[in-house]
């Protein structure tokens, strides 16, 4: 243990610091000039227990920027003296500009406590704090301090002690800036860890901010490094890009952010305030009570727009299959046999063209989600989600990889990484395949417009998602206190300001999620059509009864096929779901991509076809099942079995194939009960039969 400790005083001008370093060194303090520059450092010596104490009062600052030399001096001497501890003194009668400094001294890789000074004027202002709140969030002590009154000195040393030894305060936690620029912080720390000859020994991932942020002094201490240079250029055009605005603002906008959702529920005002539009904005989406109806209404309009923007697109790539497998039976003599034909037609047309037919339903879904998230208003959401969970006991943090599962589970997966704890990221990863994905779009967008009329498909999208999100809420609340039981600690929850999402950043997210999905049609949908044909189609019947009419010996041929027998043999176990041995075969393609749901569908109706005419896939789905069953195919398909790649995805983010079957089981066994309570009370009480 260090007896001598060197702790450094900054902050904001104005917020106390000289008040403080007086109070601390009492007559002991010396001024002292800084080499080369003309602002002024003074050190001076305390004493705490055993501890002898080196006080050192920073020039006052309001970023870490190198705008003007108060703030080089402040960062150089934090940078490369290492004092053992920073006390960031904070005028909290103005907390949320003040902690735009403390936000940025997080990031320094040096134990942080926060004095909380001039809490009399705060209170005198009607402000009240949750101290313990922020304190947890940002992994920092707070310490109430009166300046010119000498309070809470003591405490102030005591608290600077236990950071300087691992206690609280050793590790702040450090704002995180978003996907784009976490990813190109990450390659830049990639190759800053590579320089051997590094000269400076400042953190990485500082260093990797202040490039972006065109920080000249950290450009010019890296030295002659063409390759990083390069590589901060073409970050900062992708970024520029994407998101529409320079690094630099960008960075800033998340730190501001960051700091907002930090005050969000932890500063209490009982007077006037000044408000900015995003405030404002806030004060209406983020409201007690309306809040959650407003994010409901958001989605709502979000499946609105699917339905009504989607359909004419649809119907037109639809009407274009049909055509196409029109004019490819055209080649063939009417009535032919050949399997060729119907491998085309039945098999790849019906199938991959039954997939790609949602494609502009997939579009709109991502571009809205894009656009809800490029605006900032995602992040309002995550953070109503928050209040919410924590209200039943739960880690609101989970709610954004929890967002993220509604384009792919997979990623929503590997998002949970951000969760420290064990208990909550488990928990997160096992009801994240409830927030309906993507691929289970096509689903829904076959079955509700098959079965309800236009004025209820937008409600009906909107309800199995809601119920989906109510789900896994429930099953994560169910989990958290039963296997995972213990505490959650509160974080911050980032509100950055709301910003128009520009054209390009909406485009290249949609792409990035929508191409996927085309590109998924033509690997493994093609691939598991092919498969699904052949099952379907094989073995044949060596002879076909001829008392039966034509549609009954294609019924006989195809519960004869290997696909039949297995849909036959599932039969006794899905009936009281509603649901007939085509519905069974698709379930099961179903789990090697929840797509193929819609293909196989597709192929079983299309091998089973007696005429030549196509008939749309929804008329014969009309035909066969009623708007209950309808229901229950899409309640079962959300709930029910993640597709193979979660599960794996599962079971390599939680180390075991343990929790990937518990998923697995546990998902599909809830589908079981659940489907089959709602069709056997709706039958029984006679809706939608
Ligand atoms: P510095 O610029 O950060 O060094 O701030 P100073 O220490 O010079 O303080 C600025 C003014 O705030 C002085 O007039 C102090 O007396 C006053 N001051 C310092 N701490 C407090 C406090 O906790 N409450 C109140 N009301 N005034 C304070
Ligand atoms: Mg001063």
């Amino acid at each position: 243990m260090k007896t001598s400790l060197t702790i450094a005083l900054a902050g904001n001008p104005n917020s106390g610091k000289t008040t403080l370093f007086n109070n601390l060194t009492g007559s002991r303090q010396h001024v002292g000039n800084y080499p080369g520059v003309t602002v002024e450092k003074k050190e001076g010596f305390a004493r705490h227990g055993q501890r002898e104490l080196r006080i050192v009062d920073l020039p006052g600052i309001y970023s870490l920027t190198a705008y003007s030399i108060e703030e080089v001096v402040a960062r150089n001497y934090i940078l490369n003296e290492r004092p053992d501890v920073i006390v960031d003194v904070i005028d909290c009668s103005n907390l949320e500009r003040n902690l735009y400094l403390g936000v940025q001294l997080l990031e320094l890789g040096i134990p942080v406590v926060f004095a909380m000074n001039m809490s009399d004027v705060a209170k005198e202002r009607g402000l009240e704090f949750d101290m313990d709140k922020l304190s947890s969030m940002l992994g920092v002590p707070l310490v109430a301090t009166v300046g010119h009154k000498n309070k809470g000195m003591s405490d102030l040393l005591e608290a600077a002690i236990v950071a300087t030894s691992g206690g609280l305060g050793s590790k702040p936690v450090k704002v995180t800036y978003g996907k784009e620029l976490e990813d190109s912080i990450a390659k830049l720390q990639e190759l800053l860890g590579e320089g051997d000859g590094q000269l400076i020994s400042w953190p990485d991932r500082w260093i990797a901010i202040k490039l972006l942020e065109n920080d000249k002094e950290v450009l010019s201490a890296m030295g002659e490094q063409d390759a990083l240079y390069d590589l901060v250029a073409t970050e900062q055009a992708h970024i520029g890009k994407v998101l529409g605005d320079t690094a630099e603002m960008i960075i800033a906008d998340r730190r501001y952010g960051f700091v907002s959702g930090a005050c969000q529920g932890v500063v209490r005002s009982t007077a006037e305030v000044r408000r900015t539009r995003s405030d404002r904005i806030d004060e209406i989406v983020l409201h007690k009570f309306w809040g959650i109806p407003i994010f409901l209404g958001m989605m709502y309009l979000v499946f609105w727009l699917t339905f009504i923007v989607g359909t004419p697109p649809m119907d037109w790539i639809e009407a274009g299959f049909v055509w196409l497998g029109g004019a490819v039976t055209n080649f063939w003599a009417p009535g032919s046999e050949s399997l060729l034909k119907s491998l085309v037609v039945d098999g790849l047309i019906a199938g991959v063209g039954g997939v790609i037919v949602f494609l502009p339903n997939i579009l709109l879904l991502f571009l809205a989600i894009a656009v809800l998230e490029d605006s900032g208003y995602m992040a309002r959401a995550a953070f109503m989600m928050d209040r919410l969970m924590n209200k039943i006991g739960l880690h609101g943090k989970s709610f954004i990889p929890m967002l993220t599962g509604f384009g792919c589970s997979i990623p929503g997966i590997m998002a949970t990484r951000t969760l420290e704890n064990k208990r909550d990221r488990l928990t997160t990863m096992l009801v994240l395949p409830l927030m309906s994905c993507g691929a289970r779009l096509p689903i829904y967008a076959l079955i509700i417009p098959a079965f309800f009329p236009d004025m209820w498909h937008a409600p009906m999208l909107w309800l199995i998602y809601v119920i989906g999100i109510v789900l896994a809420i429930a099953s994560a609340k169910l989990l958290r206190s039963t296997l995972f039981k213990g505490e959650s600690v509160p974080f911050v929850m980032e509100l950055p300001p709301y910003r128009l999402p520009t054209l390009k950043g909406v485009l290249i997210h949609m792409w990035d999620k929508g191409g996927l999905y085309l590109k998924k049609a033509g690997t493994i949908i093609l691939g598991i059509s092919v498969l699904l044909w052949v099952l379907t189609s094989f073995p044949k019947l060596n002879e076909v009864d001829p008392s039966l009419n034509e549609e009954e010996q294609m019924m006989a041929e195809l519960s004869h096929s290997v696909a039949g027998r297995i849909g036959h043999a599932m039969e006794p176990v899905i009936r009281p779901l509603g649901f007939d041995w085509r519905i069974g075969t698709a379930m099961i393609g179903a789990f090697a991509a929840k797509e193929v749901f819609v293909a196989q569908l597709g192929i079983v109706y299309a091998v089973g076809e007696a005429d030549e005419e196509s008939i749309p896939l929804r008329t014969k789905l009309r035909e066969n099942y009623s708007p209950l069953a309808g229901f229950c195919i899409m309640l079962f398909m959300l709930i029910s079995a993640p597709c193979m790649a979660t599960i794996a995805v599962t079971r390599r983010e939680s180390g075991s194939w343990k929790w990937a079957m518990f998923q697995l089981l546990g998902l599909t066994l809830l589908a079981y009960v659940i489907t089959i309570t709602v069709y056997q009370v709706g039958s029984w009480i006679g809706v939608g039969i």
